[in-house]
């Protein structure tokens, strides 16, 4: 059971620990649902923040609260991410030696642990401590694995139903961000938690935007598009291996940080790969859609679909890694009908073949829309949204609908003189008058309509076509070489003089769609991302400290965070505590930091605070001759901060034995390196230049020795 006064406790909870000011809608109410003791099943899109639902119970539960959850490889980011709060938690799996397992159930023995993340193979490992008198709450992450409805299934999934009736009286709570009613039950069923309250979210992120543009000269696009958006993460999704690497290789060639990812790299190239992303040390991953599910990222900007995904379940959890942090993110989907064709390809013949197609032509609905995507998409997921959305591409430019009863005669009856033999590209070549190899051979310059339609760009005929084909006019034979056929309705147009309205195709190759921006404003200064800004200079800082220490610059702060801080500013840990995202631990580890960053930018030297600065209340631990392990221990600091401080003292003149932390053998040849680096002399120069033998903290401990 919590504490008595726990609901008074929830928002100093939040606020302590992650420095949010407020629940967003629906956590408050099932944080307090549970801490009563209740089963709860939590359903919310990615980034909706479902963590929160169970880590604030687990800060006020006296036991400890275990996590099921199914990727080992995120536990650690998601311990860390914890740990950066200064909440006491770690994990337990199968890439632990049996040592590391033992001082673990310790752990939780001796009350020193609120959360444990565990893999649901190690579960059975946990036995002695998976009792009511050391767990006080389950929480079941990515819970629709359980269900073999679902696109994730597990095997190792189906056995949780064990939880419920060994620890009857422990409330459980499910989680995932994928549910329809068949998994929803699944879940209910198979957790053994039948009576367990359904708190199920709208699946709206607003501050994604939504755009498809024609996938005309796609790469330009993207170059351009990259450009425009300078140091900001992003994921490119690819239909193929092949496409990943040649893309990459592309945006390399024109000065992007990309690399590919797809599942024909082995283990460690894979994993490199998405660390270098997570890390923020490359901007963009190519990828296949085997990318994403173990990115917690919160800050990918921005997310493309080089290719049309096939369906809009996969769409939409693919642009849901953009934007977890709630701000502005952007969604890009290139759109064309080779796409298409060759999703069909890959539908025919599968077992479930007719729902793969149908879902591929809602998803074909999607990126043809001329009504808001997002509407679409809502509905897509059974929720409806009253008013068009302001954010998505047709919202912001409405397509002007105009008589295109001529041009729909031209190309249909290209299709009729074609004998519905012929395939778009081949229709496009003749109405435009092209000498390609192709029409020669046919003899199709002979035909009457051969040139009619050199006045209008090809991708506007495509995108007039695309139009015909969604109103009925003619239809593509998938079975017969994709050839553009007529239907029934044909002959209206054709001969007897029935209207035709189609929209003017919109162009954004060079993007000048003006943002009005409705629903989410952006605050004053915020957007600014110029080499020079504020932010610029607090995500270097970050990226610092996320090489130190090791973890992912997103963990340190979020995108959002240091947007605050250019906003308000902080030049006291107080001011900086009020900054949404800054708890007190993190105050406390990075906010000297930080704030000496903002003084500098600002061209003023920081305030004296009455507080002792951070590395002052290192030091006189020190004095009092703890060693930096217990120094870390008690002030519940990384090692790797402990060491900064001891660093900053002994460059500040204070009385350190540095030899006891660095060999005088390891100082000279940091100060040889020093000679052979040039130009930058950051520490990750150095780092690199050990071949990341010589660990940060050492670097930094000689280099204060050297600059002396
Ligand atoms: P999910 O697991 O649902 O995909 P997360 O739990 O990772 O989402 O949360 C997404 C982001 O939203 C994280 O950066 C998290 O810190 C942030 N967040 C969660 N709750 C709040 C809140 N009440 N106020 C501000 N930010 C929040
Ligand atoms: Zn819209």
């Amino acid at each position: 059971m919590p504490l008595p006064d726990y609901k008074k406790l929830l928002l100093p909870t939040l606020k302590k620990h992650f420095g949010y000011d407020q629940f967003r809608t629906q956590q408050q109410d099932i944080i307090e649902y549970v801490l009563e003791g209740n089963d709860a099943l939590v359903i919310m899109p990615t980034g909706g923040g479902k963590s929160i639902c169970f880590q604030v119970p687990a800060l006020l539960f006296e036991g400890i609260t275990i996590v099921v959850s199914p990727l080992i490889a995120l536990m650690k980011d998601q311990v860390d991410g914890l740990k950066a709060n200064g909440i006491d938690a770690n994990f337990y799996n199968s890439s632990q030696s049996s040592e590391e397992q033992q001082a673990i159930l310790e752990q939780v023995i001796k009350a020193e642990l609120k959360l444990l993340y565990v893999a649901p193979e190690s579960l059975a490992g946990l036995s002695n401590i998976l009792n009511e008198r050391y767990v006080s709450c389950i929480a079941i992450d990515e819970a629709h694995c359980i269900s073999s409805w679902g696109h994730d299934f597990r095997p190792s999934y189906q056995q949780l139903g064990f939880l419920k009736k060994s620890l009857p009286n422990i409330p459980i709570i499910a989680l995932t961000a994928t549910a329809d009613k068949a998994t929803r039950q699944d879940i209910l069923d198979q957790l053994q938690i039948p009576n367990a309250q359904q708190f199920i979210s709208s699946f709206d992120r607003q501050n994604i935007s939504l755009e498809v543009r024609s996938g005309t000269e796609k790469v330009k696009q993207i170059i351009s598009f990259v450009k425009k958006h300078p140091n900001q993460s992003g994921i490119i999704y690819c239909l193929s291996r092949k496409n990943t690497e040649e893309l990459a290789k592309k945006l390399n060639s024109n000065g992007i940080p990309a690399t590919a990812y797809h599942a024909g790299l082995n283990f460690n190239e894979r994993n490199k790969v998405q660390e270098d992303f997570v890390y923020d040390t490359t901007q963009v991953v190519c990828a296949t859609v085997a990318f994403g599910m173990g990115i917690d990222k919160s800050n990918v900007r921005w997310v493309i679909h080089h290719n049309m995904p096939k369906n809009i379940e996969g769409y939409y959890q693919e642009i849901g890694r953009g934007g977890r942090d709630g701000l502005k993110a952007h969604a890009l989907l290139f759109h064309s009908y080779a796409d298409v064709i060759q999703l069909r390809r890959f539908a025919s013949g599968a077992s479930n073949e007719e729902v793969q197609i149908a879902k591929l032509e809602r998803m074909k609905q999607f990126s043809e829309a001329t009504t808001c995507r997002r509407k679409i998409l809502l509905s897509y997921f059974g929720e409806l949204l009253e008013e068009n959305c302001g954010n998505c591409d047709v919202c912001k430019n409405p397509p002007q609908i105009f008589d295109g009863t001529i041009i729909a005669q031209k190309i249909l009856s290209a299709v009729y003189r074609l004998k519905e033999k012929e395939a778009i590209g081949t229709i496009l070549d003749v109405l435009r008058g092209s000498h390609n190899a192709n029409i020669l051979e046919k003899g199709y310059d002979k035909l009457k309509t051969f040139g009619i339609g050199r006045d209008v760009a090809w991708k506007d005929w495509q995108h007039f076509i695309i139009q015909l084909m969604n109103q009925g006019y003619c239809e593509i034979a998938f079975h017969k070489n994709n050839a553009l056929q007529l239907t029934e309705f044909s002959n209206n147009v054709l001969f007897k003089g029935a209207k035709v309205s189609l929209t003017r195709p919109v162009h954004i190759a060079e993007p000048k769609v003006k943002e009005k921006v409705k629903r989410t404003k952006v605050k004053r200064g915020a957007s600014k991302t110029t080499a020079d800004s504020l932010f610029e200079r607090l995500r270097q800082l970050r990226y610092k400290i996320s090489k130190e220490e090791n973890i992912p610059a997103y963990l340190i702060f979020s995108d959002k965070t240091l947007m605050e801080m250019e906003r308000d500013r902080p030049m006291s840990i107080m001011d900086l505590m009020d900054v949404s995202g800054v708890g007190q631990h993190k105050a406390e580890t990075y906010g000297d930091e930080f704030i000496e960053e903002i003084m500098k930018f600002l061209g003023s030297k920081p305030k004296k605070e009455k507080k002792r600065s951070t590395h002052l209340v290192t030091y006189d631990l020190y004095k009092k001759g703890l060693s930096i392990e217990e120094i870390s221990m008690q002030r519940k600091l990384r090692d790797t901060t402990v060491y900064s401080h001891i660093a900053k003292l002994h460059s500040d003149g204070k009385d350190i034995n540095i030899y006891d932390f660095v060999s005088k053998r390891e100082v000279e040849d940091v100060k040889k390196a020093k000679e052979n680096i040039e130009g930058s002399t950051s520490l990750k120069a150095y780092y690199d230049y050990f071949d990341e033998q010589l660990d940060y903290f050492k670097i930094r401990l000689a280099l204060s020795v050297i600059d002396n």
